[in-house]
């Protein structure tokens, strides 16, 4: 059971988040409370966070050095809600603010790194590591060690949670550690934090003996600010599970309980989710496995609404446990199916993360040589200026280029069968899958998949929302669908999905599975709202007709027609043709031209999930459908 990882966790950014509203040069910033407040919410509450940030944003009268603190918040919060492609967005918007000469060092430079982190988060590693080159090379010149020990950090957290590598990320914190209580006295903000940034690596390294200490000082540091009460809290459910792995289940049942109504009172769902799990691990270790379930069902229902997939996978272990601790394998069994169901899809989730931003890079076709090259101008600023701690920060900096390079070769391969924005199958890819599907000569099920009304959501809240609809909408689709089954982008907002040796029944059913998943779908529309996503859906059969030879793209043609007779019946609707046994001269144009004809011999049979025109399937141009048009106006949403 692993009760904690690196990636998405809250704790381990807590050195580049609290590290700037925090400093002296902070002092006088009008506003400072609020994006303290914000600061303080970005990981814990989000969408808090995002409130205060919205409209101090708005503010005209906003000082450039608030609205830069303020940015970097909001692209902090963004990346508490795990939305990395809008996070990298406001990374841009912050490094534009940037500018302005007025702009002091510490906060330019804090912001430098905020936005390195934020760019690599959502792909766009080339930026983040010349961003990070540069804030290097400005620390050098500057010959301030805070600059350095900040970049240091930078990298550690770039390795453990971008890289997924605690291990490697713990070298560079300890530096940034020992040149910190070097300086002196480690009671600022900044300090504590990496301590605490310290203590939480070793934690998930489960180097308990190593990670209590440092977070029993962290703690006591942090007693003196009213600002790091999160952080408190959090460090004490850490202790308790520390506790409880060292078999001392009571003591750690205890101080969970206490904290369980912290969490509640400060409102940190996250650490509220973890601390019901670790309670309920604690109660299971003592034997008392009937109490832990509701705790245990309670977190995971928490974790399912707060959208947070290692939180839901740990539970199900946890569940899983706690069945079979109650003498039920049959749920136990079901449980760890689900909780490995959610690890491939978080492997699959990873790999589209690196795969785009590996595609990114690859676009600017970034060689290694020119890495290595890098590498070499890097070393020749080290002999030009050596001073402490320098040296680990070129050199760590050459790292970061290494290991990018080695996972480059591996995965560059994989590129062009990939979707960068979904990580899904591309064209390509399911030319190919589709072959593969038919080869056995049973008939498949084709599936042709549009977001509706897709233009007006791009319209009405911007680009980057629609693409995490998009995001969300694949994720949905290759969740709700088979792990054989083919689910590809098929371009634009048009996915593909294919399943074989599939009936008719089978196929529409499918297609009405995939209609109300999306339906149910909630995908904030970054307003406090949700957006109104569906999809619409033409189904065939592959080969078209029994024993027909499988030309998919008479297949895609039969499905497409189909996806234009649901958009002519209102949206968010499927509308299914699929082939029966046919005489000689039969073919896939005629029964396209005349589908009454047709259905009336018995060539065809269709389906749809309201009454449908299919007099239209003999015309194209689904694009051209108006939304809203008067065919079912009122039916666009609802069905
Ligand atoms: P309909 O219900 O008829 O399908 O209406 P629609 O607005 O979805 O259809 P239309 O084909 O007119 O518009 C599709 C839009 O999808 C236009 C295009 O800008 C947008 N789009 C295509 N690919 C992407 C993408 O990767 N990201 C975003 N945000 N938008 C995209
Ligand atoms: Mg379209
Ligand atoms: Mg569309």
């Amino acid at each position: 059971m692993r009760l904690c990882r690196s990636r998405r966790r809250a704790g381990v950014m807590l050195f580049l988040l609290l590290g700037s509203s925090g400093g002296a040069a902070a002092q006088g910033v009008p506003h400072l409370a609020d994006i303290q407040r914000c600061e303080r919410l970005a990981l814990v509450r989000p969408a808090e966070s995002i409130q205060i940030a919205k409209p101090l944003l708005a503010r005209q009268d906003l000082s450039n050095e608030a609205r830069v603190m303020v940015t970097a918040c909001l692209g902090l919060a963004r990346l508490g809600e795990g939305r990395a492609e809008m996070a990298g967005a406001v990374a841009q918007e912050l490094l534009s603010l940037l500018d302005d000469p007025q702009l002091s060092d510490r906060v330019r430079w804090q912001s430098q790194l905020r936005a390195a982190l934020l760019f690599n988060r959502s792909g766009k590693i080339q930026d983040a590591m010349d961003l990070l080159a540069q804030v290097q090379a400005e620390a050098v010149k500057s010959g301030d060690p805070k600059r350095q020990i900040a970049v240091l950090v930078a990298i550690g957290h770039l390795r453990s949670q971008d890289f997924d590598d605690p291990e490697g990320a713990l070298a560079y914190f300890r530096q940034a550690y020992g040149l910190d209580r070097r300086l002196g006295q480690p009671s600022g903000v900044p300090s504590i934090a990496l301590g605490h940034d310290l203590a939480y690596t070793l934690f998930l390294l489960k180097r308990y003996d190593e990670a209590d200490p440092l977070l029993a000082e962290a703690d006591a540091l942090a007693a003196g600010f009213p600002e790091l009460v999160s952080m408190r809290h959090r460090i004490a459910s850490h202790r308790a599970e520390i506790r409880r792995v060292g078999g001392e289940p009571r003591e750690a049942e205890a101080s969970l309980r206490t904290l369980l109504g912290k969490f509640r009172e400060t409102g940190d769902v996250p650490g509220e989710i973890v601390a019901s799990q670790r309670l309920a691990r604690s109660l299971l270790d003592q034997q008392r496995a009937q109490e832990a379930r509701p705790i245990a069902e309670q977190a995971l229902a928490g974790a399912e609404r707060a959208g947070m997939p290692m939180e839901q996978r740990d539970g199900l272990y946890l569940l899983a446990d706690i069945a079979i601790a109650l003498g039920d394998a049959g749920a136990a069994a079901d449980y760890a199916g689900r909780a490995r169901a959610l690890d491939r899809a978080d492997g699959r989730e990873k790999t589209a993360q690196q795969l785009a931003r590996l595609q990114a890079q690859a676009a600017r076709e970034l060689q290694p040589e020119q890495i290595l090259a890098r590498q070499d101008a890097a070393r020749t600023r080290l002999l030009r200026d050596i001073g402490l701690g320098v040296l680990a920060v070129v050199a760590l900096v050459a790292l970061v280029l290494l290991v990018r390079t080695r996972r480059q070769k591996h995965r560059l391969a994989e590129l062009s069968t990939t979707d960068p924005l979904t990580g899904l199958a591309n064209r390509r890819a399911a030319d190919g899958a589709l072959r593969a599907l038919t080869a056995d000569g049973r008939r498949a099920a084709l599936l042709l998949l549009d977001v509706d009304a897709f233009k007006t959501i791009n319209d009405r809240f911007g680009h980057d929302i629609g693409d995490g609809a998009l995001v969300e909408v694949a994720r949905c689709l290759r969740a709700a669908c088979d792990a054989g089954d083919v689910v590809a982008r098929w371009g634009g907002e048009e996915f593909l999905v294919a399943r074989g040796d599939t009936s008719q029944a089978a196929a529409f059913a499918l297609a009405e599975h995939l209609r109300r998943q999306v339906e149910r779908l909630r995908v904030d529309d970054g307003r406090g709202g949700t957006l109104p996503l569906t999809i619409s859906i033409g189904v065939a059969a592959l080969p078209v007709f029994p024993h027909g030879a499988p030309r998919w793209q008479e297949a895609i043609r039969v499905a497409d027609r189909a996806l234009y007779v649901a958009k002519r019946a209102g949206r968010n609707a499927w509308a299914g043709l699929w082939g029966l046994e046919a005489g000689d001269g039969v073919d896939v144009y005629s029964v396209l031209d005349h589908p009454g004809h047709a259905l009336e011999q018995g060539w065809i049979e269709i389906g749809g999930n309201r009454p449908m025109d299919w007099s239209l399937a003999r015309s194209r141009a689904v694009g051209s459908v108006p939304v809203g048009e008067a065919v079912n106006k009122g039916s666009v949403r609802r069905t």
